[in-house]
């Protein structure tokens, strides 16, 4: 069983506060979140700052937008294509059928499925949006945390999302706390937990079985 509260506390000492999620508004973020599939987090920030720079940061102005425009002013972010006509859709939901002020009353459930809803927005994205748009204490699970929890274990199989959920979440409770968790452990799946891991220099190497068969190898 991994202590999910102490395994935050040591990424954080390692690592630092990740000031997740650099974005100015809730719909900014839903933005970012859809861009970023397949793509990097600095491909999307030049996406975003030209659709900020053409005015279309909010609902409104991204349903009028041409097609053509959102394409130009995304095209860093890759598949922009399909990313423009994704964004398109989503603006036109919610300056026309639901706004994010509405979304924000909405009790976690509902939110989540009218997240899910949405064109190109599949579970992992839906949560991060509920966490860092909305502020709701959600789980993110992603590839970054299964292999980081396997690892430390050193189970033979991943563990199950479901179970991740409900073992994260009843040892952290919090949005704020919850946040950084999923932020320290792609910044720690990025830069150390990678596919071959550096386990010497790792901060958790105390606390990890694969670490330690390693180094005992
Ligand atoms: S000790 Fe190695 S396998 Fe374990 S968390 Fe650190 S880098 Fe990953």
């Amino acid at each position: 069983l991994i202590a999910f509260d102490k395994l935050q506390r040591d990424l954080l000492n390692a690592y630092g506060p990740q000031h997740w999620w650099p974005g100015k508004d809730a719909f900014e973020i839903i933005v970012g979140a859809l861009l970023v599939q397949r793509t990097t987090w600095r491909n999307v920030e030049t996406a975003l700052a030209g659709l900020s720079h053409q005015g279309l940061m909010t609902p409104a102005a991204m349903a009028k937008a041409e097609l053509d425009t959102l394409e130009r002013c995304i095209r860093s972010a890759g598949f922009f294509r399909s990313k423009a006509s994704r964004l398109k859709r989503i603006a036109t939901v919610l300056a026309d059928e639901i706004s994010i002020e509405e979304l924000r009353q909405l009790p976690g459930d509902e939110l989540r499925q009218a997240l899910l809803a949405l064109d190109g927005v599949g579970p992992e994205t839906a949560d991060s949006i509920l966490l860092y748009a909305f502020e709701r204490p959600v789980v993110v699970v992603d590839a970054y945390l299964r292999r980081l929890v396997q690892r430390l274990s050193g189970s033979r199989a991943p563990p199950s999302d479901r179970d991740l959920r409900l073992e994260i979440s009843a040892a952290i409770d919090d949005a704020p706390r919850l946040n950084e968790l999923h932020a320290l452990v792609v910044a720690h799946g990025k830069a150390v937990c990678v596919s071959d891991p550096k386990c010497v220099e790792c901060p958790l190497l105390p606390e990890c079985r694969t670490g330690k068969k390693q180094s005992n190898s």
